[in-house]
């Protein structure tokens, strides 16, 4: 556990070894993710477990949980949102690979000068996020005053910038090209 964890990493490497990585990567590093959160937040904690399955296909398999705080889309205030994503990732070279995939994983193409380890968990969170985060219902309100211009401004407030999830796409795409 005290073993310090690479920032390149090589899921190729690390599936032929058996390898696991367990620890926790501060969300102060995730910029993507920083720009949907209220504060910063606590480490994202993660365990991934690197090997292959019964089919000789490279994965990697595990857990990542945060607690985030995000702000309520119905009154604006900040509210925590504990994620807790499991991670089915099959590594592939080439999107070839892509189509012969078990459903059950999500593809990760891997370039040969491998992958950074924070970039990954933070994908894995982006993906695990709810769509909305809402108190509960009846836990709170619009807040007073409020129309439909201020939720377009709260909704704006990252307006000219992409969604996370085509961000992630184009990060994704860009990796493997
Ligand atoms: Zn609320």
């Amino acid at each position: 556990m005290s073993k310090a964890l690479p920032e390149l990493i090589h899921p190729f490497r690390l599936a032929r070894g058996g390898e696991t990585l367990r620890g926790s990567i501060p969300t102060t590093r995730m910029p993507r993710l920083g720009e949907l959160l209220c504060r910063p937040c606590d480490e994202a904690r993660f365990e991934l477990h690197f090997g292959f399955d019964d089919q000789g296909q490279a994965r990697v398999l595990g857990r990542i949980e945060a607690g985030l705080v995000m702000r309520c889309q119905r009154c604006l205030e900040p509210m925590e949102v504990e994620v807790a994503c499991p991670v089915s990732l099959a590594l592939v070279h080439e999107d070839g690979e892509i189509a012969g995939l078990d459903a059950d994983y999500e593809p990760l193409k891997v370039p040969d000068e491998g992958i950074s380890l924070t970039a990954l968990i933070e994908d894995e969170l982006l993906l695990g996020l709810p769509s909305f985060s809402r108190h509960p219902p009846g836990a709170c309100e619009m807040p007073a005053g409020a129309d439909a211009a201020d939720a377009n401004g709260a909704e704006s407030r990252g307006s000219g910038r992409e969604n996370p999830f085509s961000i992630l796409k184009s990060w994704k795409s860009r990796e493997s090209s």
